[in-house]
């Protein structure tokens, strides 16, 4: 399965940005913003991040209102602050052997960035990758990963795949089957993660929110900083 693979991949590769590099800061960055974000709204701040702060050294040196202000639009601003925590550690003391040392990267954002930047023979598996792996039961290694993506993005899909146009069609014992959602995406509309992020819009906004939930839960994420009941984002 794996040539089949490899030979589907090379005719029809996505095209994105950080499959451009293997400089290690720029693919956390990508893999950063793409735990929780789509491919197509993490392109254009992946492209303007790397423009502003092109380097661990730039972003470490940004104050942290701004990473939270250009964060903005992405979602899960924790995430930001951990990205700049990263960059400040890795300025100072340069990448660490493991990568899960860095404020929040995971054993799956170490192995991307430790396969794509630094070589290692290592398959990040994500949602996508385990699906391909139980749906084929084939155990794919680490060359195939970016062919792993690309294929659970597009053609096998987690609840209607795509097996008409799958390259491992023929030695796939799923073919054909059809899946139901393993469960609901929690609502954003409505939400306290909804409340947080327009409580700190406002703030980067130079408003005081009225929200005070919000506010300590963004005061205990090191977002916000409350000062005799003032919001303001960390200088
Ligand atoms: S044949 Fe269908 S189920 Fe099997 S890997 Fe391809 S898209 Fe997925």
């Amino acid at each position: 399965m794996k040539d089949v693979l490899l030979a589907w991949y090379s005719e029809s590769k996505r095209s994105l940005p950080w499959r451009e590099t293997t400089d290690p800061y720029a693919i956390l960055v990508a893999e950063v913003m793409l735990q929780q974000t789509q491919v197509d709204r993490v392109v254009p701040h992946y492209l303007a991040w790397l423009e502003r702060w092109p380097s661990a050294a730039a972003l470490a040196a940004a104050s942290p209102a701004e990473v939270i202000v250009a964060w903005q639009g992405l979602g899960y601003n924790r995430r930001a602050i951990n990205l700049h925590r990263a960059a400040q550690h890795v300025a100072a003391h340069g990448w660490p052997d493991d990568l899960t040392e860095l404020p929040g990267v995971g054993p799956y954002t170490a192995g991307a960035v430790g396969n794509f930047a630094f070589g290692r023979d290592v398959l990040p598996i994500d949602v996508n990758v385990r699906r391909i792996q139980e749906r084929t039961g084939e155990r794919f290694d680490s060359s195939c990963t970016q062919a792993l993506f690309d294929l659970g993005a597009t053609i096998c899909l987690a609840r209607i795949p795509r097996c008409g146009a799958c390259p491992l069609a023929d030695a796939c014992p799923s073919r054909g089957s059809r899946y139901e959602p393993l469960r609901k995406q929690s609502r954003f509309e409505g939400s306290f993660r909804q409340r947080r992020a327009a409580a700190l819009r406002a703030v980067a906004a130079g408003e005081q929110p009225t929200d005070g939930d919000a506010l300590v839960a963004l005061e205990r994420d090191g977002l916000v900083v409350l000062e005799d009941g003032v919001a303001s984002l960390p200088a």
